[in-house]
């Protein structure tokens, strides 16, 4: 079978059924990276990586010795990713996350307010 070019709709909403909140809130609202590891290279350069403070997710960069980035990939937690061939998540399938990550945090806030709506 093909793999669809965009992820269907339905597919996505079956994979936000799986993601805890933290990995939702990434997804919907981007990473919040700050530094976990740096060190020089042996022959020169340096590897930066920076680690996500919610889901874990990792940056790696690879540096020349003028610091120029080389190279950058990402290292993510076991099940963030949807199935290889899902397709590309376009702006219907983000909002499916955004929803996912919004009802989460009302859920969240009212049990900590101690309201309900
Ligand atoms: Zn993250």
């Amino acid at each position: 079978m093909d793999q669809p070019l965009i992820a269907d709709v339905d597919d996505v909403r079956a994979f936000a059924a799986t993601l805890p909140a933290k990995f939702l809130r990434c997804r919907d609202l981007g990473h919040n990276m700050g530094p976990h590891d740096a060190y020089p290279l042996e022959g020169g350069g340096y590897e930066r990586i920076l680690k996500c403070r919610s889901c874990k997710a990792k940056r790696l960069y690879l540096l020349d010795e003028d610091f120029s980035i080389i190279n950058t990939s990402y290292d993510y937690p076991d099940g963030y990713l949807a199935e290889r061939g899902t397709g590309r998540i376009d702006r219907d399938g983000r909002c499916v996350f955004r929803g996912a990550a919004v009802l989460a945090d009302i859920e969240t806030l009212s049990q900590r307010q101690g309201r309900k709506r």
